[in-house]
């Protein structure tokens, strides 16, 4: 019988066991999807755990981290068990055949991609950081928006537990660095001495482990989990919010820390006082160390940040195209990262160079995915607002003249302004029918070519609504 080169069987192994990962996958994921982020993936080698496979570019690993990791790693686990790991590894050449050559100049490093498992029990006693390698200080551009934030967390991950800064409280609007701030910090902390204990959660996290540990009955270990940290970072602590029980364990473990001299850091999208129902006492110790905040990006900020996240890809991109996305996305440092990245992704499928048409493209449709993010809700609460109507009415069965109006242009709003369907639209409006949606689109049509104050009343709430969004 012929024996197998050791090669051989492992490639084969990988090979069957990406096959089975790649049908999981396949069932979670829509068709375009999966033949664009994953069948170009190559399984290579499996040893110990390891399933290494091999993407076309190191954008593909960002991509795939940032949209399928859960899929990915469930797959994963589902096949290889809880210690299964992938190793990304990029395809140099095929770069190469991408006729990307001109803008991907150089060879990029291979990434690994650590496992991240969400459950505490594997945390003892050898437990899960859950840092991220990549939010480091040296690839967070610093701007106006964000100085003070930047200063004092790289002063925390330098001299842990001797600045007054204690709780670091650091908040903003979505997208704009927190994440990245905090895990800096731990990841710094960790640079200079491995043996810390750093753990970083969001306080969502938080809670479902509290939630689990009480049904188990082990609320006392994971007081005492915590309470061992030499830094514990929490992520969106506004989620705390309505949970009293949770900010009751959080309370004490916040003590014992800060009796301790341990550093604690925590992110929120509002300031300290702003964080309506959360216990008194948990808003007044926040405010005890550093509150700082984060703005958006200025212009050169915006600027600085693409360029630097395109050479991180090895990859340089005209100015004028720069320029002409920091100047379009200006909010939100999440969405430069994605135009970015569109266009990255759509050069190299397309074999197309990088040029102001994909740019405009990319831009565009982050303009409408925000555009979609305008809520019914949104619009029914602007609307609402101006007629001075209770927006519950335009819900209720309310034919009062001003009630009747107001719902009817929230639901032509609505139609015009985001991509819900008809349907969908009628259920926001205590799950009234289709058709009732059509009739009131129609109405609204109607009154606006007959009657040109309705025009400029509705004129002036989709401006109100597109303003408040973008
Ligand atoms: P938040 O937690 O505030 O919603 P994140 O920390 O997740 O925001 O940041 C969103 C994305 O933008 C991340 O990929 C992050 O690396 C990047 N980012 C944010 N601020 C900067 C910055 N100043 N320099 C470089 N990248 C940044
Ligand atoms: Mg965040």
């Amino acid at each position: 019988m012929e024996v197998k080169g050791k090669e051989n069987l492992i490639a084969s192994d990988s090979k069957k066991i990406w096959k089975k990962c790649l049908s999981l996958i396949k069932e979670n994921v829509p068709a375009l999807t999966y033949n664009t982020w994953f069948l170009p993936i190559k399984p290579i080698s499996y040893t110990e755990d390891n399933l290494e496979i091999e993407v076309p570019n190191s954008f593909f690993i960002e991509w795939i981290e940032e949209h399928y990791n859960t899929i990915i790693n469930n797959a994963i686990r589902q096949m290889l068990g809880s210690k299964g790991k992938l190793h990304y590894i990029v395809r140099d050449e095929d770069v190469a055949n991408l006729e990307m050559t001109k803008i991907i100049e150089d060879v990029v490093p291979t990434l690994v991609l650590e496992e991240v498992t969400p459950t505490i029990q594997a945390r003892e006693p050898e437990f899960e950081s859950y840092l991220i390698p990549r939010y480091k200080f040296e690839n967070f551009i610093k701007g106006e928006g964000n100085q003070l934030a930047r200063a004092a967390a790289i002063a925390i991950g330098e001299n842990t537990g001797e600045t007054s800064f204690n709780p670091f409280f650091i908040y903003g609007g979505v997208g704009l660095g927190k994440t990245h701030l905090i895990q800096a910090i731990g990841n710094r902390i960790k640079e200079k001495d491995s043996t810390k204990k750093i753990v970083y959660l969001s306080s969502e996290q938080f809670t479902i482990e509290f939630i689990d540990a009480i049904q188990n009955g082990k609320a006392n270990e994971f007081s005492s989990f915590y309470k061992k940290m030499d830094a514990l970072i929490i992520d969106d602590i506004q989620f705390l919010i309505g949970k009293e029980k949770t900010q009751d364990y959080f309370f004490h473990i916040f003590n014992t820390l800060h009796q301790a001299g341990k550093q604690i850091i925590l992110s929120s999208d509002k300031p300290p006082k702003d964080l309506k129902g959360l216990s008194e006492r948990l808003v007044s110790r926040f405010q005890w160390g550093l509150t700082a905040d984060i703005q958006a990006p200025d212009f050169e900020t915006r600027i600085a940040i693409l360029k630097n996240k395109a050479t991180s890809y090895g990859i340089t991109i005209p100015n004028d195209i720069i320029e002409y996305m920091a100047f379009n996305i200006t909010t939100n440092i999440r969405e430069l990262e994605g135009s970015l990245i569109k266009i990255l992704a759509s050069a190299s499928l397309n074999s197309q160079e990088i040029n102001m048409e994909l740019a405009r493209k990319a831009v565009g449709e982050i303009a409408t995915g925000r555009q979609m993010n305008i809520s019914i809700d949104y619009i029914t609460q602007i609307v609402c607002n101006y007629f001075e109507v209770d927006e519950n009415k335009v819900r209720e069965k309310n034919r009062k003249q001003e009630v009747v109006l107001a719902r009817q242009v929230a639901m032509f709003l609505s139609k015009k302004l985001t991509k819900s369907s008809l349907k969908t639209i009628g259920l926001h409006f205590g799950g009234r029918d289709h058709s009732t949606v059509i009739h009131a689109c129609n109405g609204i049509e109607q009154r606006l070519s007959d009657d040109s104050s309705t025009k400029q009343i509705v004129e002036t709430l989709r401006n109100k609504i597109q303003m408040g969004v973008s």
